[in-house]
């Protein structure tokens, strides 16, 4: 028996009609009781995936259909006010956030839903002094303030961390090209992965629902192409939804360190169960495109004297590498402005990698190119 802030709601969705989504969301809110996380007069705050200028066809951003949806039914449960925020991949200014609320019909929605969107760019430090990897953030501000947060994610794959979904949404916590910052300070997969389980918990959204009406497979988050899943999730906890996810895409939790280090710490079941989920009952779905990434769980079962040398062979032989294809580059920057380590320079209107041997493996170059000019590609395999 599970408990009901451990459940996972599911219903079908076939398509991003306002009155199907809505019913969907009536029917998650009435499957989780999560009308009664809504006390009158409060200001509830939505957290969608907004990472870059995107139409709603692209799959890259959370439907507006889903956002509107969720604020008509929060403003129907008596709340006071809605206000959508988001920090996305690039810089985290007016004009940059107009330009995204607008191509990803949030502005529209906004004005139809009766929800306003976030015109506020500071961020506040806040401490999280129980984080194993990260003990304070910087965190924008409407996110602070709230009364509540109900984080809006996207369901898609991703480079680095396999899956992106419950606990990946909130890295749009921080402010704008803070987050390429994070990548540098933790270059590490897991310490990686760990700071962003620090980052759930410390900003903690009461409510998670997931846009899997449209998902995005293949070279994920921005690089990959539109599923279509026909379904939205929900759940009060992060993990046993993303764990549904992963059985839904059909991703092993090998895959997905944030999976793996949520279940070391305690915080995840070793498993999925369909004991988990209430509402409409889901298949795997075996042929959903993974994104390219390495595997060298092999190299575990080595005696430990040949596992860091070995790895360190395998890494540089299977970890993709991110390649420019110049034909396809307009030198737009955003690449090089994402890029931690600050090894991409434009020359000649073309993006160059001048010191691979500095690169971390993080994928923002790849994640942040709005024309797929960035591929990544094995040496091997
Ligand atoms: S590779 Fe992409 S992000 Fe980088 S400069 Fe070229 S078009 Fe812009
Ligand atoms: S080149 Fe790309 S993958 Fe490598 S560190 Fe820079 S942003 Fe990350």
């Amino acid at each position: 028996m599970t408990s009901a802030v451990q459940n996972v709601a599911c219903v079908q969705a076939e398509r991003y009609e306002y009155s199907t989504i809505k019913e969907g969301v009536d029917r998650l809110f009435a499957l989780l009781e999560l009308g009664k996380l809504i006390r009158p007069g409060i200001s509830v705050v939505l957290k969608p995936n907004l990472l870059m200028k995107r139409t709603p066809e692209e799959a890259t951003t959370t439907h507006p259909t889903l956002v509107s949806a969720v604020a008509e039914k929060v403003l129907e449960l008596g709340a006071a006010s809605v206000l959508v925020a988001e920090s996305p991949g690039g810089p985290y200014t007016k004009s940059s956030l107009n330009a995204i609320y607008s191509a990803s019909g949030m502005a529209q929605a906004g004005s139809e839903h009766h929800f306003s969107l976030n015109q506020d760019f500071t961020y506040q430090e806040v401490t999280w002094p129980q984080g194993k990897a990260c003990t304070a953030f910087n965190v924008i501000t409407p996110l602070v303030g709230a009364d509540l947060i109900i984080s809006l994610p996207k369901l898609k794959t991703h480079g680095m961390t396999g899956l992106s979904g419950a606990v990946k949404n909130m890295f749009g916590s921080v402010p704008g090209l803070q987050k390429p910052e994070l990548h540098y300070r933790y270059p590490e997969r897991d310490d990686f992965t760990n700071m962003l389980i620090d980052l759930w918990e410390c900003v903690h959204p009461a409510i998670t629902i997931v846009d899997a009406v449209e998902a995005m497979e293949g070279n994920g988050p921005s690089g990959g192409s539109p599923k279509h899943m026909g379904l939205l999730f929900a759940s009060r906890n992060p993990y046993t939804l993303d764990l549904a996810l992963a059985n839904l895409i059909d991703m092993p939790v090998p895959q997905i360190p944030i999976l793996q280090n949520a279940i070391l710490r305690g915080l995840c079941p070793a498993e999925f169960s369909p004991a988990f989920v209430v509402g409409d009952p889901f298949r795997p779905v075996p042929d959903f495109q993974k994104p390219r990434k390495k595997n060298l769980d092999f190299v575990d079962v080595l005696p430990a004297f040949l596992q860091r040398p070995c790895k360190r062979v395998m890494e540089r032989v299977l970890v993709p590498n991110p390649v420019i294809r110049k034909g396809d580059c307009i030198g737009c920057g955003k690449c090089a402005e994402s890029c931690p380590q600050h090894i991409i320079q434009i020359r000649d209107r073309k993006a160059e990698i001048h010191s691979r041997k500095q690169c971390i493996h993080c994928y923002c170059c790849h994640e942040m190119c709005p024309k797929k000019a960035i591929d990544l590609r094995r040496l091997l395999g």
